[in-house]
């Protein structure tokens, strides 16, 4: 039967270890990268963030053998109530403040903030806002680009490469 440990996150989104319960002597209140607060649990429902999935396995005399599974990545919504998680919001509005800087038409800013919605959550619209995206990016600089193409869904992510 898998099983799956807790994560510790900053509130910027840098994983700081996906085995807090297994191995909480690399937890931290703060992240070395940012010094952000970590959390643990959803702000929204309170329940814990999911974490490295284990295996465990019976091993020789009935001794139980835990396997580790992938290292986990830092998920963008709540699983369990789809809440977005801080770190989705700060990335989303640091996009819009990095096109706010480019673009000054406020309709051309709303239609971004639109599609970056749509294209970091994997809705049936994330392949049309990822190529809407594409079109909206073409005028902007290389680094708000890849910045996008990271916080956004897989679909949409790989149809921005391409519209590249
Ligand atoms: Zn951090
Ligand atoms: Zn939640």
């Amino acid at each position: 039967m898998p099983f799956f440990d807790v994560s510790l996150i900053c509130l910027n989104g840098h994983m700081i270890n996906d085995k807090a319960r297994h191995e909480p002597e690399y937890n931290s209140p703060f992240c070395e990268t940012c010094q952000a607060a970590t959390i643990s649990k959803c702000p929204a429902c309170k329940q814990d963030i999911r974490g490295r999935e284990y295996e465990e396995k019976s091993g020789y005399m009935g001794q139980t053998d835990i396997l580790e599974g992938y290292p986990c990545t830092v998920p963008p919504n709540c699983r369990l109530c789809g809440g977005e998680f801080p770190w989705t919001e700060a990335k989303r509005k640091a996009a819009l403040e990095m096109f706010a800087e480019q673009i000054a038409e406020e309709a051309e800013r709303q239609q971004f903030e639109r599609n970056l919605a749509d294209a970091m959550n994997d809705t049936p619209r994330a392949g049309v806002a990822g190529k809407l995206l594409a079109k909206q990016l073409k005028g902007a600089g290389s680094f708000l680009q890849t910045f996008v193409v990271e916080i956004v869904s897989e679909t949409a992510k790989k149809i921005l490469m391409e519209g590249r």
